[in-house]
């Protein structure tokens, strides 16, 4: 899926702290000032107790247009910010999941599938992800995310930043993520509410509502148009 959808405009993303948007391209630099100007409420009467963060910005490898940027805890783990990916973005029905960390492989969950195996997936040199963040990554850093290891989404990371932060009631806070690309039907440029599973594959099948009832693969091959780099792929319904 290296094909882009027809997409007008490219979407934007809408900060967190303060509900502007801002491209893509802007939004790194306007949320180091934002954060500032928006330090966490304190709870309570305790002084609120500063932690080493990671901020991370993710995307979909070959769909750049779906963005995030993220702050997490440096203690937590990997498995952490897997749950998260597959609970905003990727889950569909409980595939096996990877993140690649300077060559080396961290697999969700604790069996390997003998399906796998029989397809050339090597089991042995993976690690589990019950790693800390702190131990794996480092301001700069690249790393990658795959979920389902047939149908994948690939997912790229990058760690912008490192530093201390009063910690949030959730561990992991979105900062900043794209708003919904308006993506056009392939039949008669209306907006496209739906997607065809099968035609995605050649970068077509998306369809409006009046279209999608006429499309030649069936009602059952389409899934909704979702915010997420999953649309279309397996069964994601967001
Ligand atoms: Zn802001
Ligand atoms: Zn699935
Ligand atoms: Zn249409
Ligand atoms: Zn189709």
């Amino acid at each position: 899926m290296e094909e882009q959808p027809n997409v007008v405009p490219i979407p934007e993303g809408r900060c967190s702290f303060c509900g502007e948007t801002f491209s893509k391209r802007a939004m790194t630099k306007h949320l180091t000032s934002c954060r500032e100007k928006n330090p966490p409420k304190p709870r309570g009467r305790a002084k609120p107790r500063k932690e080493k963060v990671f901020h991370l910005v993710v995307e979909g490898r070959y769909l750049p247009l779906y963005w995030m940027h993220l702050e997490m805890p440096a203690k937590a783990a990997l498995l952490h910010l897997d749950a998260f990916l597959r609970r905003v973005w990727l889950e569909c029905c409980g595939h096996m999941s990877a993140f690649t960390i300077q060559k080396t492989r961290y697999i969700a969950g604790s069996g390997i599938d003998s399906m796998w195996v029989d397809i050339g997936f090597k089991p042995g040199g993976e690690k589990d992800m019950n790693i800390a963040l702190s131990k794996v990554l480092a301001p700069k850093l690249k790393f990658y995310h795959e979920y389902d290891f047939g149908t994948t989404t690939d997912l790229v990371l990058k760690v912008v930043s490192e530093h201390e932060r009063a910690l949030e009631r959730k561990p992991i806070r979105i900062l900043a993520r794209n708003e919904p690309p308006q993506i056009l039907c392939n039949v008669c440029g209306k907006i496209a509410t739906q997607v065809c599973a099968q035609c995605i594959y050649e970068g077509k099948g998306w369809l409006c509502d009046k279209c999608g009832c006429k499309h030649e693969c069936g009602e059952d091959m389409l899934l909704p148009v979702v915010n997420s780099p999953r649309v279309g792929m397996c069964g994601y319904t967001g």
